[in-house]
């Protein structure tokens, strides 16, 4: 996925409500699984074959009536910095007020596709009244009513011919990682710390240069590449203390990856923004690396005080645990070059295919021990497990009797298991019952 569509927008015109509209138009397809929707911010679009990332900038701001310019103005250069297209949404009852003007100005100086969204036109007598928008000076305004999906359609089908053509093509089979993480964590010092001077930048052929900034590494027996997102790139006009700048930023690099190595600082642990990220790599599917950097200024480091920090870092991104943490210092060097063996691995337990024969083997007697429960006296019975080929994660399928009656926790349990037997560290994992 490579088109970024960004909801702006002063509050309470409707944008989640758009956001959650337009991602719903997904949903329908690939179900969530459980636990996996920690924001609210950011998700997929599907419209006519084409799919594209939503986010919703105000998800990530104190929602006030009393927001300031410059939050908004900050808001709205983040945007227009990271976005392909940006949805300005107003509301046509409220009419235009002074900070959709300031929005307005910033927009049109930008250059940016802009489209106007004319919210709350709950029926076709309000029409009329979006009319108004048009002295916004970004072209005719495309009235929606968010709530009831009136003009949604027309919305969308207008949108999708302003996203830049999709980039399948990659540029060869290597290895790609994403450093992320929050503002200041240690991403461009531990990409400096491995590329050095000798950097050898690769630009997508078929994307569009600004997309993503490939780093080639091609040192002691290794080979792969960096995805920048604050590294190498120019540090940004905006202020970097932005709540959600750094997830803003990081999204094209996670959607471009493979492995993704989350960047944490150790003198701060976990925090909202380090949440974030790790929920648009979940939603992504990718693997995980989790790098406890700035380990250098932790004052106690006994065995003990290391469990509990992993303990902590895998209790705030339960329910998925099963990933590698490595302590490392960018400043110091200490095991930053485990950081990409362990990302290596990573990368090969997520294309880790298991012998349909040994997947029977070690799952059939399990599931005859610890059948799934019954459900209104019926009884589930799962004769086959496989595991789809060429697919991004490890994709399993039991085949069963009555499918619609495996729940959730039995596929955890079942998922748990599979991960204890064979190496999936870092990789999400996919089982889906299905009829025989
Ligand atoms: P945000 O602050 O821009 O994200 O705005 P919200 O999506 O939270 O919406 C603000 C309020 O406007 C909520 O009470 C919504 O229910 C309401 N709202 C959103 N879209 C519409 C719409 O199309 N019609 C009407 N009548 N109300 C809407
Ligand atoms: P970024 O915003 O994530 O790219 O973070 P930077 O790489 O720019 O690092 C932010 C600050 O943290 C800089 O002052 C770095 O020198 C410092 N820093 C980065 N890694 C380490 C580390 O491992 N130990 C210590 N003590 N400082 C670090």
């Amino acid at each position: 996925m490579s088109n970024l569509v960004a909801i702006v927008g002063r509050p309470n015109v409707g944008k989640s409500t758009i956001f959650n509209r337009l991602t719903q138009t997904r949903h329908a397809i690939i179900s969530e699984e459980a636990g996996t929707t920690r924001d609210r911010q950011y998700g997929y679009c599907e419209w006519n074959g084409r799919e594209f990332s939503v986010v919703d900038t105000g998800g990530w701001v104190v929602n006030s009536e009393d927001v300031f310019e410059e939050e908004i103005n900050r808001q709205v250069s983040v945007a227009i910095e990271e976005a392909d297209v940006i949805l300005f949404v107003v509301d046509v009852v409220s009419g235009i007020t002074d900070l959709d003007q300031f929005v307005a100005k910033i927009l049109r100086k930008s250059g940016k596709k802009v489209v106007v969204v004319a919210n709350k036109v709950d029926n076709y007598s309000l029409q009329y009244q979006a009319a108004e928008f048009y002295g916004l000076g970004l072209g005719d305004p495309y009235i929606l009513s968010a709530v009831s999906g009136l003009g949604s359609g027309d919305l969308l089908d207008h949108i999708v011919p302003m996203l830049k053509p999709e980039n399948v093509e990659r540029l060869d089979d290597l290895p790609r990682f994403a450093v992320v993480g929050r503002p200041n964590a240690g991403k461009s010092s531990i990409i400096n710390a491995f590329i050095g001077e000798d950097r050898h930048i690769v630009t997508d052929v078929a994307g569009t240069t600004r997309d993503s900034i490939y780093v080639r590494y091609n040192k002691f027996g290794h080979d792969f590449y960096f995805i920048d997102t604050a590294g190498i790139r120019k540090k940004s006009k905006v202020s970097e203390d932005v709540e959600y700048y750094s997830v803003m930023r990081a999204i094209r690099a996670i959607e471009n990856a493979d492995v993704c190595v989350l960047m944490v600082d150790a003198t701060r642990g976990i925090e909202s923004q380090d949440l974030n990220i790790f929920s648009i790599i979940q939603k992504n599917r990718k693997g995980l690396v989790v790098c406890v950097n700035k380990w250098d200024l932790v004052p106690s480091k006994t065995a003990k005080d290391i469990k509990a920090f992993e303990n902590a870092i895998r209790e705030r991104l339960a329910p998925f645990t099963d990933f590698p943490i490595v302590f490392a210092s960018a400043l110091t060097k200490q095991r930053i070059y485990k950081v990409i063996e362990v990302a290596l691995s990573v990368y090969e337990n997520k294309k880790r295919r298991i012998p349909t024969s040994q997947l029977n083997d070690f799952m059939l007697p399990l599931i005859e021990n610890f059948p799934p429960p019954a459900i209104k006296g019926k009884y589930v019975k799962i004769k086959f497990v496989s595991q789809v080929p060429e697919t991004q994660v490890p994709t399993f399928i039991l085949y069963a009797n009555l499918p619609q009656y495996i729940k959730a926790p039995y596929l955890r349990f079942l998922e748990n298991k599979l991960r204890e037997n064979w190496e999936f560290s870092g990789t999400p994992m996919l089982i889906f019952p299905r009829q025989k």
